[in-house]
Order: C-alpha cells, then structure tokens, then sequence
C-alpha cells in the first residue's frame, strides 16, 4: 500500500506562519505586486505556487510576467523559507502521528510518502524540523514544485514509487482539495478534520476521522480495498 500524506493541517497543526511569510516575501520580492492587505487567500490545500499567482494576480500582476518569474519565485521562497523557518517544529506535530507513522513504517507492504502543495526544499525542511524526516523516503511523492495544480500530483507520486497501482494508493488530507486530488487519479481519500474544516465539510472523503489516532483502524478496516 502506498500511502500520501499531506502535510500542513494532517501531520503538523498551525505550522505555517513561516511558510505563509516566505511565500508572501517572495511574491513582493519577484513581482512588486501592489499592496491588498485587505485581501485574504484561502491558502489550504493548494500549491504554493498557486498560492503565488493569486497574491500576484490580486496585485495587478498579469499572468504572463507571473509566468515568467516562477523560477525566481521559487528560488525566493524556499530562501526566505530556510531563513524564517522555526528550529523546532516537533510541537506542531498532530496527536497520534508519530506513533500511527512508526505502526505503520513497521508494516510490510507500507510506502510512506507526502503529498503536499509545499515546494520540495520546504516540504523537506518542515518534516525534517518536526522530527518527522525519516519516515519518508527523499525522491518520492509528490509536491508544489512539480506541479501547479494539486490534482496532478497523485500520479506523479504514483509514478515515481514504480507505477503504484491506484487502487493500492490512498491519499490522506484535511481539505476538500485532498479529496478532489484523489478524486481526479482514481484514488482512496481519508480525510482527518485535524486543519480548517470540519467533518461535515469532508464529507466526500470515503473515510472521515477526527484524528490520526483513528488512522491505523480505518484503514485496515476495509479488506480488499486498503490491502
Ligand atoms: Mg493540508
């Protein structure tokens, strides 16, 4: 079984002011966009990337100049990133992850990857501060950085662990974006209503559970299905 984890609101809880920081900081610094502060992005479940290009359009960036500065923005914020970053993110880590990634990395069979609207570098980096890094092997999964629009990213994660066949591939989210990820590749979602919406709201996920402690039994619950 391949599993996707995402990241912010799934395995970390409020772990973003930094991240939300750098990105912002790198739109500014690329792409001079006027100043909305009255604006607010509705930043959960997308890419950064996607994030980006709202902040930029919003700014009166046209799309072609945004499309021209991706690279700078990228290289931009997982600088500001890696400067803004707190030391220790194991705070930020949701109840019941580390033990449900050690049950499972114990598992054969298992594949634990991420599967993250996060640039790459910062993915890493997030995990790695949390004290969570080495539960995921580094050249798998999926994230902001290969694509901007989250519902391409099952496959590529899929891809990348030799092909992995969909209906061994369940992708774990905490917003309606998760499960329209998996929706689009033909895949499992279990929702876990730990970030911004409620059960009620993940409604469309097969699985919905009020936290990662409940993980392990959802998905062996279902023989046949989750394996
Ligand atoms: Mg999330």
């Amino acid at each position: 079984m391949l599993l996707l984890f995402d990241i912010d609101g799934t395995l970390l809880l409020k772990a973003t002011r930094a991240h939300a920081q750098a990105v912002v900081e790198a739109v500014r610094t690329v792409y001079h966009p006027e100043e909305r502060p009255e604006v607010k992005i509705e930043a959960a479940g997308r890419t950064d990337l996607d994030i980006a290009r709202q902040l930029a359009l919003l700014g009166g960036v046209g799309p072609e100049r945004f499309d021209a500065g991706r690279d700078d923005f990228r290289a931009a914020a997982v600088e500001a990133y890696a400067r803004l970053c707190e030391d220790d993110l194991s705070a930020h880590v949701a109840p019941g992850v580390t033990a449900m990634l050690e049950a499972l990395a114990a598992r054969d069979g298992v594949r634990l990857a991420v599967l993250t609207g996060n640039l790459e570098p910062i993915a890493h980096l997030k995990l790695a501060r949390a004290g969570l890094g080495g539960f995921f092997e580094r050249g798998q999964g999926g994230f902001g950085s290969d694509h901007e629009d989250r519902t391409e990213l099952p496959a590529i994660a899929r891809a990348r662990a030799g092909g992995y066949p969909r209906e061994q591939t369940v992708i774990i989210g905490d917003t309606p974006r998760d499960i329209a990820c998996a929706r689009a590749d033909g895949l499992r979602c279990i929702a876990v209503a730990t970030g911004p919406f409620t059960a009620a709201q993940l409604a469309d996920a097969d699985v919905v559970l009020e936290s990662a402690h409940e993980l392990l039994d959802a998905l062996w619950a279902q023989p046949g299905r989750a394996g």
